[in-house]
């Protein structure tokens, strides 16, 4: 499917489409950063999102317990911190197309793979390699090395990159589907992000679960540039695993607290290997403090630790907006959103010759980032912009991201880019 929308490339026309949008008053609810006196043209929602105005409210109502009731807070108050992270569970599933059991809020997107990896990577001889997209987010790809030396064999054997044909950036299903295939008998894990991060490619996370699952091979995805931006669907998609942090499309704060889903066929497997701490334990014995783990049902099981409640706090401030405005909305505003800065890049002659868009233009493969390849000089441009008020950020060695966020971006603004990227190439 091809952008249907019928755009122009005039400032009325902008203006017009942030009339007739119904999620624009969700822009009031977020300190948008400036620069002499001037609002920015943040584009960098991909990376650290705007901070809600409510955010330092719910923090400083956390001081304030911790101020007057101190360790009584765990049990008192409006929301005791002993049950804190329950607090996020419908947010959370419906972002991820969940059950409230099988979404937390926990940890770190990192340190939540390497739980999610002791969990669902379970090499034999036979079977001990995994799949994953090459390029893949740093971390990513060194939670799966040491992974895999971990259980005693060598990344360049165990890890498969899925690449792009010949001189192509985005990789295609069929053969992702078709790789797949022919590891079937290899392969103990396929693990993608939900997004790529530098190409901006939205993969087909449900074709992929389901050959996984055809195939019996357990599949797992970082979410980090899903979440918050796609229409997810994991219990359906029968996705076994799923990780992601708060702090990009989630606007929760930085390094704020990461996610997991684990889905509910595996929530109660107690065989599954696990790392365990108290806060995975059973609530009704956990302050018995006696031996032997007893695992809470779901995904509560997998917790480690007491919440860092006060960064959890802004996350909760955030995923309040979410379940105001609704994943399905946000997402419809942020096709038409990305579809225009594609339609006014690539219909400005100066920029076509300049610039290429490596993100698919299929609206289905993608988020809201668009990954522009800089033919020349891309450095230059990037700091040309920035300088100008418009804020993506750059992956070396010659793109830009830039990601139009339907909670606080406009039509306007998407406008203003393109100037001052005609202006600045
Ligand atoms: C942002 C991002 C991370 C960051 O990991 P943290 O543990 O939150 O520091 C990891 N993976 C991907 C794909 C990301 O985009």
């Amino acid at each position: 499917m091809k952008n249907s929308y019928q755009y122009e490339n005039t400032l009325d026309f902008a203006k017009k489409l942030d009339a007739a949008d119904d999620l624009k008053h969700f822009r009031e609810r977020f300190y948008i950063p400036e620069q002499n006196g001037k609002s920015l043209i943040y584009f960098c929602g991909n990376s650290l999102g705007l901070q809600p105005r409510t955010a330092r409210n719910f923090i400083e109502s956390e001081m304030l317990q911790w101020q007057n009731l101190a360790v009584e807070g765990h049990f008192m108050g409006e929301k005791p911190w002993m049950y804190y992270h329950k607090l996020f569970k419908n947010s959370l599933a419906k972002l991820t197309g969940a059950l409230p059991s099988e979404v937390i809020a926990m940890n770190n997107l990192t340190t939540n793979l390497h739980l999610a990896l002791v969990s669902f990577y379970r090499p034999s001889q036979k079977k001990y390699k995994i799949l994953c997209e090459g390029g893949a987010f740093p971390s990513d790809q060194y939670a799966l090395e040491s992974q895999v030396r971990f259980h005693g064999f060598t990344p360049d054997d165990a890890i498969v990159e899925l690449l792009p044909e010949n001189g192509e950036q985005i990789l295609k299903t069929e053969n992702i589907l078709q790789k797949i295939d022919s590891l079937k008998d290899e392969l103990a894990l396929v693990m993608l992000g939900g997004v790529n991060y530098y190409t901006g490619q939205l993969f087909d996370l449900q074709a992929i679960s389901k050959k996984c699952n055809e195939l019996n091979i357990p599949v797992g995805f970082d979410l980090a540039h899903a979440i918050g931006n796609a229409v997810l669907q994991l219990h359906d998609w029968q996705v076994d695993f799923a990780v992601w942090c708060s702090y990009k499309y989630l606007n929760s704060g930085p390094g704020s607290v990461g996610g997991m889903f684990v889905h509910e066929k595996h929530g109660n497997n107690t065989d599954l290997p696990r790392f365990a701490g108290w806060w995975g334990h059973d609530e009704q014995s956990r302050f018995q403090m006696k031996k032997g783990f007893i695992p809470m049902t779901g995904v509560d099981g997998w917790q480690l630790a007491n919440a860092g409640i006060l960064g959890m706090a802004a996350h909760l401030a955030s995923l309040e907006i979410f379940d105001e405005a609704g994943v399905e909305k946000l997402r419809s505003k942020s096709e038409k959103l990305t579809g225009f800065l594609e339609y006014l890049i690539n219909s400005n002659p100066r920029l076509n010759s300049a610039l290429t868009i490596i993100t698919p233009n299929n609206p289905m493969e993608r988020g809201c980032q668009l990954s522009i390849h800089v033919k020349k000089n891309g450095r230059n441009l990037f700091e040309k912009i920035s300088a100008k008020g418009l804020i993506g950020d750059w992956r070396e060695p010659d793109v830009i991201r830039l990601s139009p966020v339907p909670l606080y971006n406009t039509f306007e603004e998407v406008w203003q880019a393109e100037q001052i990227l005609s202006e600045s190439v």
